[in-house]
């Protein structure tokens, strides 16, 4: 089935119900919104030349024609591209070369940038230009492409953080069992709510259209294009029903800011988090400041969004003996999932030892696009092979300590950065940290920390020395605590641990 009927029978049904907003701006309707996807898929069709199968990249911040691109491309048959807008041109290139793009949809301010990356090879659709309103009022409207379930309908590059980046091929299933398991695990959706697109529409937070098309629900891409905690404030007060996909700093920061200014939170619905870490110090002060309104979601491109889930009751339900620790898991596994931790050899270690996560089912990955070598050291035995380092309690609920390559080996004891992250932030002055390991000669590694603070004194070595043995095993103390003033960050968020390794590199 083609992902995009879940719009097309939203659009038949609930002809006038509203689809789309930009901030607080109606923008189309559901019968408008499949109107003007179907002709744009035409236009894709007819002017150049996609065909089933074809890959069509996307090239753009949020904004509302990403939705109408985005599905005239399934529409079409195509396979979608979306590329994360904040890319050096070198990477855009890479990533239109390798996916060997036939199209490429751009928003108007980054024109140029998709021109340095040598876009003009290539077939270039500007939203908004004259060939795209043509398109959308004129253009003769496609009838829908059919799609079986194992047809790639996405392309989605990791950020290549270890080597080049690989396109993880989502199929129509995949995107259907991520669409389920929203339903599932993560939240109800009706009529009158709305998904706002505050975290790049390129990741995780743009498969959560697919869930909200179907309901009917409406899409709302903020002014800013992006993720600006005023801003979502004054659009929960006037659109209301507002859900949203945040990684944990955004949570941070929107948390930080309605404290402040004592905002109003009845607006909000749901916030699911999750792509990295999320400190059980940050969720207490969120679950204070805004109520129930959170959920956890533990996925990757190659499962996207649908590994485990943390429910809302389950994070509401402090009474619990181990809530704590579930506060502080990822939660269980997704319905549609079935989620292991083993050893080196693939065999399952016993509940509470550290492990690999590994994942089967509908929502995982067919393979990377033209990268075989890459495919089957991911996907070995039916199994998705995460490099996430986890262990699972006797209830299935799993913790993740982290990234393999973010383990840090101090005199071959094995440091676990969030262990000693989640120390620091009990800190009243610490707002932000992240742990790296530095190379030594003694130890194979030290542990560095790097600190934003917030408001307040500056607190020194000693007390974050003592913060530490209070906590943790003394190995485990940081050598050196670093404080910056922001920490690196991606577009989507997380904190770039690679890049902090490099600053200790350059500093050597
Ligand atoms: P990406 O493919 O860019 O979405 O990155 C996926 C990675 O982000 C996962 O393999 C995890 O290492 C991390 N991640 C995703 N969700 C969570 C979560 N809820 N908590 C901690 N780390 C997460």
């Amino acid at each position: 089935m083609n992902i995009s009927q879940l719009l097309h029978r939203t659009a038949l049904a609930h002809r006038e119900r509203p689809a789309v907003f930009a901030g607080t701006q109606l923008v189309c309707d559901y019968r408008t919104l499949a109107d003007r996807v179907a002709r744009i898929a035409g236009h894709l069709r007819e002017s150049c030349g996609v065909r089933s199968g074809d890959r069509v990249a996307i090239f753009s911040a949020n904004c509302p024609q990403y939705l109408e691109a985005l599905h005239a491309i399934h529409w079409a048959g195509a396979i979608s591209v979306p590329v994360n807008y904040k890319l050096h041109s070198k990477e855009l290139a890479y990533v239109l070369e390798n996916s060997g793009a036939r199209v490429v949809c751009v928003s108007p301010e980054l024109h140029d940038s998709a021109l340095d990356a040598g876009a003009a090879a290539y077939d270039l659709l500007v939203f908004g230009s004259a060939a795209w309103q043509a398109a959308v009022n004129d253009g003769n409207p496609l009838a829908m492409e059919d799609k079986r379930p194992d047809d790639v309908a996405s392309l989605f590059y990791t950020s290549g953080t270890t080597g080049r980046p690989k396109g993880v091929m989502q199929t129509h299933r995949n995107l259907l069992a991520t669409t389920m398991a929203y339903f599932t695990d993560v939240d109800d959706v009706q009529m009158h709510d709305a998904m706002v697109y505050a975290a790049p529409m390129s990741h995780g937070a743009g498969l959560y259209n697919y869930a909200h098309m179907l309901r009917g629900a409406k899409h709302v891409v903020p002014v800013s294009g992006g993720f600006d905690p005023a801003e979502l404030v004054e659009l929960a007060a006037s659109i209301g029903h507002l859900s949203l996909f945040a990684a944990p700093t955004m949570v941070h920061r929107l948390v930080d800011h309605i404290r402040r200014s004592r905002a109003d939170v009845d607006g909000f619905k749901t916030i699911v988090y999750g792509g990295g870490p999320m400190y059980v110090e940050d969720l207490r002060n969120a679950l204070d400041t805004m109520g129930q309104k959170f959920v956890q979601i533990y996925g990757q491109g190659e499962c996207p969004m649908t590994i485990t889930a943390l429910a809302r009751e389950q994070i509401a339900d402090a009474a619990h003996p181990r809530w704590a620790e579930r506060i502080a898991s990822v939660g269980k596994a997704h319905a549609s999932v079935e989620v292991r931790v083993v050893d080196t050899d693939d065999r399952q270690v016993p509940v509470g030892e550290l492990g690999e996560v590994i994942v089967r089912g509908d929502a995982v990955m067919a393979g990377y696009w033209a990268n075989e070598a890459a495919t089957h050291s991911t996907l070995r035995n039916g199994w998705l092979h995460t490099g996430d380092v986890a262990s699972m309690d006797a209830d299935g609920f799993l913790t993740l300590r982290d990234r393999s390559k973010d383990v840090i080996i101090s005199g071959g004891s094995n440091i676990y950065p969030r262990e000693v992250e989640e120390v620091l932030l009990l800190h009243p002055q610490i707002s932000e940290v992240a742990v790296v390991g530095q190379r030594d000669a003694d130890w194979g590694e030290v542990v560095i920390a790097f600190l934003v603070t917030g408001e307040g004194a500056r607190p020194d070595d000693a007390e974050l020395d003592a913060l530490c043995l209070d906590h943790i095993a003394r190995f485990k103390r940081p050598k050196s605590y670093r404080f910056v003033d922001a920490l690196p960050k991606n577009s989507y968020g997380k904190v770039l641990k690679t890049e902090l390794r490099n600053w200790l590199v350059k500093a050597d």
